[in-house]
């Protein structure tokens, strides 16, 4: 009897802001939880503070994503070796080696990617970013595309991506964004005069889209417990400013982020309103 969990994410970084505290809860709880990292974080330079510890960002990035894996006990990390793209219309989309120009020009391959890593570790839960990807990021919208397709096919005998027979995982789920908190910070961002279309530190984050997109929510996971272990797999990612939210009292942390919510895609939860409290709810785990 073994709970299977597989996150599909981005960046390495990515499985610690998104859901560092679910991942803690359902290790603890004897789930073999699993990911896959599809690029190597290896847009942006080395923070000054960390030159000379690492040769590449690429090097600093799978550290800090291993120190990651180490708090929060990981399974398995399945990496891509994909380089970062950045945020829609640049330049660095054009590199082939990119996530986002692959996904543009050869989606298949993407897909029997995470196809192969499901058949092979066979989870009944899957988990990937919303269809906004989040914050609009085209990594984060490629990696969740692929991800929904690899789910629908990973169960299909005909569809052939590699030796390892068919497998069909049974639910799939975007992380829910904090909604009341997302709406709490563009209330401030206009307050203060700020423009919410052009936000973060190169102006090319859509705040008022990243409200817009936001999903219903189907699940919410309690994660009061695991706060600690989440804000240490946090602060291992400490060129991407992890750790910071200690900044913040530990109560207001609390109040928008100890219950983490999801979105259910398949099943489809067919207008049902109810709030599953576990991602495994109504799963078989039979071998
Ligand atoms: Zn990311």
């Amino acid at each position: 009897m073994a709970k299977r969990l597989l996150l599909s994410f981005a960046h390495p970084d990515d499985e610690s802001f998104g859901m560092g505290g679910t991942i803690a809860r359902y290790v603890n709880e004897g789930v073999d939880v699993s990911l896959i990292c599809a690029t190597d974080g290896d847009v942006g330079t080395i923070p000054e503070d960390m030159q000379g510890q690492y040769d590449t960002i690429r090097e600093l990035r799978l550290a800090e994503l291993e120190c990651a894996s180490q708090k929060l006990g990981f399974s398995h990390v399945a990496t891509f070796g994909y380089r970062d793209s950045g945020m829609m219309g640049s330049e660095s989309n054009e590199d082939p080696k990119c996530l986002w120009y692959t996904w543009q020009h050869d989606p298949d391959h993407v897909v029997k990617q995470v196809v192969d890593v499901i058949r092979e570790l066979k989870p009944q839960v899957v988990v990937t970013f919303n269809q906004y990807g989040g914050y609009g990021h085209p990594d984060h919208i490629a990696i969740q595309q692929a991800t929904e397709k690899a789910f629908d096919l990973a169960g299909d005998p005909s569809y052939t991506a590699s030796d390892k027979p068919p497998y069909q995982p049974q639910k799939l789920y975007y992380t829910g964004m904090p909604e009341m908190a997302l709406r709490v910070m563009l209330f401030f961002m206009r307050l203060r005069g700020k423009d919410p279309r052009r936000m973060g530190v190169n102006k090319d984050i859509d705040f008022q889209a990243v409200v817009d997109n936001v999903e219903p929510i189907h699940a919410r996971i309690d994660v009061s417990k695991y706060m600690d272990t989440w804000e240490e797999a946090n602060a291992c990612h400490r060129s991407q400013g992890g750790g910071l939210n200690s900044r913040f009292p530990r109560w207001l942390q609390k109040l928008f982020t100890s219950k983490q919510g999801y979105t259910r895609v398949r099943p489809s939860p067919n207008g049902s309103s109810s709030i599953e409290q576990d991602l495994f709810l109504g799963a078989k785990v039979d071998d």
